[in-house]
């Protein structure tokens, strides 16, 4: 056994329970790559679907049930060394961001967060809603992410 699926078992026996949705759709007619979200054309174009800042239209959700570990990011950044490029990225920290290692779904399968998109894709953890901040290219052998809060 290997120690990332060593580090695997051990999310999936003692990790936290949470819910993480996708969201697929078609491209927003609004996205420019010049203004990701353009209020401006919404207001244009006011019979055309919303996308609700999201730059998705016709959007499909696929929930999952995952498994992680999970600690207040306030404590668990000052063990890692943040680049000045990260921390840009990350801005401040705030009192509710979560640093979480090894996002598996219920079954024990690795989920790929660095694929996840902040502007629509979230996590659902105790009753609050997250998105992945950042992925942290490779710490350990687990995938780490800083989560942020967002309103519901
Ligand atoms: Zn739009």
């Amino acid at each position: 056994m290997t120690d990332k699926e060593r580090h695997i078992i051990d999310v999936y026996r003692n990790g936290e329970t949470a819910v993480l949705t996708t969201v697929t759709g078609t491209v927003c007619p609004c996205y420019t790559a010049k203004a990701n979200y353009s209020p401006d054309w919404h207001r244009t174009n006011t019979g055309a679907e919303n996308c609700n800042r999201t730059l998705l239209i016709s959007r499909t959700s696929t929930n999952t049930n995952i498994l992680m570990m999970s600690y207040p990011a306030s404590l668990k950044l000052q063990a890692l060394t943040l680049s000045k490029e990260q921390m840009t990225v990350i801005g401040e920290i705030q009192e509710d961001d979560l640093v979480c290692y090894g996002i598996i779904t219920a079954a024990g399968a690795e989920i790929d967060i660095s694929a996840l998109d902040e502007k629509h894709d979230y996590i659902t953890y105790d009753s609050k809603k997250y998105i992945v901040r950042y992925h942290f290219p490779a710490i350990g052998y687990l995938q780490t992410a800083l989560l942020r809060r967002i309103n519901p």
